[in-house]
């Protein structure tokens, strides 16, 4: 009897197997010999992140390390074979690498789509100015922010400015620990009765995120606006420009804190701007490690992402679709059929189940730290809106690569239904007609000035897409 009882049993757990999906177990489902290369692969992760804070510096680390790996300035009149390794740099600001694949074009590229830009204060091109002995700048901010999270934490300057003779000046203050850095200030408790009884929109908003610079005056006499004139001053002698020339510049603040282990296991990371370097890192080392492909791999880390792909350094701008013809008028193909063909990850992050706001999230269908590289079928707003839903035969395909290769995945929303939303740049690839769903690491505190990802589902992602290069 007790042995009928012990079959049934198993039975029924071997029905639930062959049945039913298995219960997540996070990062217990993997050996520790993949723990120990995933926590490798994030320590320099957490060199890029450093290095790498706005779309430019993103750039440029990239190049460095293509260039490193064999890849070279693409030229269209060049003719290519399969192996080679070709970089387009589209104004210092978004990035395109391809290596060719023994078909070439001729049954679509694999394309894998990461950005490299983050949610910033930019500063406005009037931004200096001085008020009650302070000299402060005027901020725009750039993307979706919860502003309330910008005040009190060291800030530091990043960007270029052009000037009138076409020279370039690069600006870098407050990343080192013996450089300056900048605060955006906060009303203090004790006087914040009527600011803490607005709701979070009102109690602090855009005209609030300015950002102070300095306070002591050029000399000592009643001159008005000395303090601006001295902080002028300083900047002049360092960088040689002068107030008019923040009018052409793309100057930011962006947290001053490196990356940092988070968790006495040392599981996680903490920094800013994971949302979505910590796609394009993978994207980019899964670019390096491809040798010669069956099809043509390009691997894009695009800008403008979190502003709605818009400019010509977006998504929404012709330079992919221009590169993809280039290479396909080259083999006599036309692009509109590459296109048909092609298929796409679209690396970009989700929303991680965050016990602490369980209510923002449907548990069955949220991503969750340690459970590896989330597949997002669709994004978008209410009734599926502004989104491309990947078909069921292309979920299918990316399943196939993914379990063939063992690779740690899960599926994810972004939160519950009617609880907001968001996009990526899937739907304007999807609209280019090609297949794509996106694809990589679930986030904690999303666009907060320290965001946190699970090193393990940073080295999955990589995976996966070096899996879809090469299958
Ligand atoms: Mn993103
Ligand atoms: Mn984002």
């Amino acid at each position: 009897m007790i042995k009928e009882i012990e079959k049934e049993k198993t039975e029924v757990q071997q029905l639930k197997e062959k049945l039913l999906i298995k219960k997540r177990s996070g990062a217990a489902k993997v050996s520790p010999q993949e723990l120990e290369k995933a926590d490798e692969f994030c320590e320099e992760y957490k060199v890029f992140l450093n290095k790498a804070k706005t779309e430019r510096e993103a750039v440029k680390y990239a190049v460095a390390k293509a260039e490193q790996a064999g890849f070279e300035p693409y030229d269209c009149n060049k003719s290519y074979k399969a192996g080679d390794k070709v970089y387009v740099n589209n104004r210092g600001k978004a990035l395109m690498l391809a290596v060719i694949g023994k078909n070439g074009t001729k049954n679509g590229v694999r394309l894998g789509i990461a950005h490299i830009d983050s949610p910033r204060l930019d500063l406005k091109p009037n931004p200096l100015y001085e008020n009650s002995d302070l000299a402060l700048f005027k901020t725009h901010y750039y993307g979706g922010i919860k502003k309330y999270q910008w005040p009190t934490i060291p800030l530091a300057l990043h960007g270029v400015v052009a000037l009138k003779d076409g020279s370039i000046v690069e600006v870098q203050v407050g990343e080192s620990e013996t450089d300056p850095c900048f605060v955006i200030t906060d009303l203090l408790p004790h006087l914040a009765v009527e600011q803490m009884s607005q709701v979070m929109t009102k109690a602090f908003n855009g005209e609030h995120l300015n950002v102070l610079i300095g306070s002591r005056p050029f000399q000592t006499d009643e001159e008005s606006e000395s303090v601006k004139l001295n902080i002028m001053n300083i900047i002049f002698e360092k960088y040689g420009i002068v107030e008019q020339d923040f009018l052409s510049a793309d100057l930011t603040m962006v947290p001053a804190f490196p990356a940092r282990d988070v968790g006495f296991d040392r599981s996680m990371i903490g920094a800013y701007g994971h949302d979505d370097r910590v796609c394009a890192y993978p994207a980019l080392m899964a670019a390096l490690s491809v040798n010669v492909p069956e099809s043509t791999v390009i691997t894009v880390l695009t800008d403008r992402e979190e502003i709605g792909s818009d400019g010509n350094t977006g998504m929404k701008s012709t330079y992919m679709v221009d590169f993809i013809e280039d290479l396909a008028q080259a083999e006599g193909e036309q692009v509109r059929h590459v296109m048909a063909k092609s298929t796409c990850l679209s690396a970009d992050v989700n929303a991680a189940f965050d016990p602490t706001y369980a209510s923002a999230f449907e548990a069955n269908n949220a991503s969750y730290i340690n459970n590896g590289a989330v597949i997002t079928k669709y994004t978008g707003s209410g009734g599926k809106y502004s989104t491309s839903d990947a078909s069921a035969e292309w979920m299918a395909k990316v399943r196939n690569i993914l379990d063939s290769a063992d690779v740690l995945w899960q599926t994810g929303e972004l939160g519950k239904v009617d609880g907001g939303g968001g996009g990526t740049i899937a739907k304007f690839v999807a609209n280019l007609n090609a297949d794509v769903v996106d694809l990589g690491v679930p986030v904690l505190s999303m666009h907060a000035p320290f965001e946190v990802v699970s090193k393990l589902d940073v080295y999955e992602t990589y995976r996966a897409l070096y899996e879809f290069y090469c299958y």
